[in-house]
């Protein structure tokens, strides 16, 4: 089994807090399509074979994207890869383009998962975000793909925001679990250097929340969203029972994926390779016949670091049987060794054979994953 993702490099507006490559440049559109179905073509042989079972569109902003436009990557996907054993195919959407038209031409095609990004439910962040939509906007598009036929919706938030308090994140929370959902990704804001939001917080025009509200953010989140019916099987990530995302599942499992697109990320389980992060230099390197791109052989310690880092973030944990096996009993024995404390003070613990953290391991989990990471001396 296989994924494929694509990437839309457009956005109508930059939100102040986003380091993901994307551009405003949307007259570059049938050119960047050409480019892309291209790549997706020339680069048949890098899935073997294997049967794609999700398609992701992310972004930037895909919803950018016409009927015309789907048509024609599905077209391509079709005849290239097959899209018989494609279970989950994910469109990632802002709500301010999910008018009733848009999500009905949307129904019309293969998609059969939307990914909103919502991030709050408050009106004044949203502007200091700049984000497109505001709140009421979120909630209609929700109902909008709910009348157009859609059964698996997930949105994402975003907490630790400045100037977020208690009730304020528990009200977005509050209006989340009102739209039941089938998923819910909720991530701490971080302030990536070269944004605008990082320049705010610089210069002192924001504030970063405190580490301690930070943690009591994350508390309420895995409560409200556990006593709710979602499953908390990733630290950023809840599902209604079996509504896991399949294509971001399988990243975490090591199952291969081609990505299109610039920037955009592949892996075959001995390399990895990502595209060149500019559009222009992206479409003219298709258009020449040279994707440019770079590429990373994965030394066994960079695959056992890898398994671990992933793994260990969602609810099935670090197999460990399948970690001996593939790294050797030296790494495997490492594992357990750096796993030792935190299986004693209750912060991973042994799930028949499975490395898992606990509800209090959670709260430290970046430590945690660092310790049980290979560093050559
Ligand atoms: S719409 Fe998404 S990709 Fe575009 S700038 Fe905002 S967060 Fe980034």
């Amino acid at each position: 089994m296989a994924g494929i993702y694509i990437h839309i490099p457009f956005c109508k507006t930059r939100c102040i807090y986003c380091d993901f490559y994307s551009t405003t440049r949307s007259e570059l559109k049938p050119r960047y399509i050409r480019a892309l179905c291209r790549e997706l073509t020339e680069r048949k042989e890098y899935l073997k074979g294997e049967a794609v079972e999700t398609i992701y569109f992310g972004g930037g902003t895909p919803s950018q994207l016409s009927e015309e436009d789907f048509k024609e990557i599905f077209k391509t996907i079709e005849q290239v890869y097959g899209m018989k054993e494609a279970k989950e195919i994910t469109l990632e959407a802002n709500p301010d383009d999910l008018t009733e038209e848009y999500t009905g031409m949307l129904s019309t095609l293969p998609f059969n998962r939307i990914s909103m990004g919502i991030q709050t439910f408050d009106d004044t962040t949203l502007q200091l975000l700049n984000r497109r939509h505001n709140a009421a906007q979120a909630i209609e598009a929700v109902g909008r793909c709910r009348r157009a036929g859609f059964r698996n919706i997930s949105i994402d938030l975003i907490y630790g925001l400045p100037g977020e308090t208690d009730e304020r994140w528990k009200r977005d929370l509050q209006q989340a679990v009102s739209l039941e959902v089938e998923h819910i990704s909720a991530y701490h804001l971080t302030y990536e250097e070269g944004t605008p939001i990082y320049s705010m917080l610089q210069s002192h025009r924001i504030r970063e929340v405190d580490e301690e509200s930070s943690v009591h953010f994350f508390s309420a989140l895995i409560d409200a969203l556990t006593a709710a019916g979602y499953k908390h099987y990733e630290i950023s990530n809840f599902c209604k029972p079996g509504m896991y995302s399949r294509h971001n599942t399988s990243y975490w499992r090591g199952i291969p994926y081609l990505g299109c697109g610039p920037s955009a990320h592949s892996f075959n389980t001995l390399t990895r390779e990502w595209n060149v992060a500019s559009l222009e230099k992206y479409m003219r390197s298709i258009e020449e016949g040279h994707r440019e791109f770079e590429t990373e052989y994965r030394d066994i310690a960079t695959r056992y670091n890898e398994c671990i880092m992933t793994a260990i973030r969602t609810m099935w944990g670090v197999p460990m049987q399948y970690v001996e096996q593939t790294f050797g009993t030296e790494l495997w024995q490492y594992c357990m060794d750096m796993a030792s404390p935190y299986l004693k003070s209750g912060k991973l613990e042994l799930k028949d054979d499975y490395l898992c953290l606990t509800r209090e391991g959670i709260f430290t989990s970046d430590g945690i994953i660092s310790d049980l990471m290979f560093v050559e001396e």
